[in-house]
């Protein structure tokens, strides 16, 4: 075998199948449009719907009324966090109804329970995000809780994304703005996802990387109107966390959107007692890692601070020995995802990186 045949070989092996959602309807009312979709989709006859106390309120009543004109039998399932004993309960009541497929409406604790839970009982699921503040709208991956830590596992992207953009616009400006910062952290990811396939050959898919980074260009690009407009805001995240989710789809992994910046704000929520937002530590440790990158952190600074989101370890509220020590520690749970921080970084590099990208 020649040595071009193997690495094709090698690329094929890597990743075998693409799995993606299979509509994504875009409007500014496109809750109303549910029934149709789910139409188009031959999504009928019983579904679960699971909310939280909250986004049943801002969303899922609508989706249910929508969903009954239509004929369809909707039972409602109220949890409580993304926890297995919520998996659980969301597995019981699909076979307990005999749910033909599940209907998410909340963030990313509801949108990973019915994830996990459907692909679990093999059954479709729908994705409403009430916020736009994370790309785990319509990737594979669901985070699950259990006692003392997440487990991220493997699951299946959903069949429908629903992104009603004005129930979105309502949301505390503070949610886009981090899903914006979460974004931004794919540049990072990227280089840390290249650095591994130099250092230990990982497969490096370039499709996935080129979105990966365009979605955070467009952030940088955008920041202005981000910063400004609800609804453009609204709009433009949203769309960024769909292109950023594809990116993940086709990697078949998170690798394009999670490098180093996410292992430091995965320890830091183990960590502190009230962690900031992920989006918001993944931001601000991107401009860390992207200085030990050797890149343009200047660009993503200013563009946190553009954007009005924390741009310094005060503002996101994280003293600074305890920043030290997530950084410091950030590689020890996942030493299998290489990336700039596995070769180890000592606390006072990573006090003078603090503090020439005026981090602390
Ligand atoms: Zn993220």
């Amino acid at each position: 075998m020649t040595s071009y045949e193997t690495s094709i070989d090698r690329r094929l092996e890597s990743k075998a199948e693409i799995e993606l959602p299979r509509l994504i309807d875009v409007k500014l009312n496109a809750i109303d449009n549910i029934a149709t979709d789910c139409q188009k989709l031959l999504l009928k006859d019983t579904c679960s719907l699971i909310v939280d106390n909250i986004t049943y309120e801002i969303a899922g009543k609508r989706v249910k009324d929508n969903l009954k004109a239509a004929e369809i039998d909707v039972h409602v399932l109220e949890i409580d966090g993304a926890t297995m004993e919520s998996v659980d309960k969301a597995c019981e009541l699909y076979k307990e109804v005999n749910a033909k497929f599940s209907v998410a409406v909340g963030g990313g604790t509801v949108i990973d329970v019915a994830k996990y839970s459907s692909f679990k009982e093999n059954i479709p699921f729908v994705s409403i995000p009430t916020v736009a503040s994370h790309d785990g709208i319509s990737s594979a991956r669901a985070s699950i809780k259990t006692v003392d830590r997440s487990f991220t596992y493997e699951a299946r992207p959903p069949m429908l994304v629903i992104g009603d953009i004005e129930t979105m616009s309502k949301a505390p400006k503070r949610f886009a703005i981090s899903g914006a910062c979460d974004l931004l952290s794919n540049k990072t990811a990227v280089l840390d996802w290249q650095l591994a396939h130099r250092i230990t050959g990982e497969h490096v898919s370039e499709y996935a990387s080129a979105l990966a980074n365009l979605t955070a260009d467009s952030m940088i690009e955008s920041r202005t109107e981000i910063a400004q407009d609800a609804i453009l805001r609204t709009y433009t995240v949203f769309k960024g966390l769909i292109s950023s989710s594809m990116a993940m789809c086709i990697a078949g992994s998170s690798r394009p959107a999670s490098g180093a910046e996410h292992l430091i704000s995965h320890r830091l929520d183990k960590i502190l007692k009230k962690p900031a937002m992920h989006g918001e530590q993944c931001g601000l440790m991107a401009v860390f890692t992207m200085y030990l990158h050797g890149g343009d952190w200047k660009e993503l600074k200013e563009t946190l601070e553009k954007l009005g989101a924390p741009s310094t370890a005060k503002k996101l509220g994280v003293d600074d020995e305890i920043l030290i020590e997530a950084i410091t520690t950030a590689q020890e749970k996942r030493p299998e995802r290489y990336t700039i921080l596995s070769s180890g970084v000592t606390k006072t590099a990573t006090k003078l990186g603090l503090e020439i990208t005026g981090i602390i």
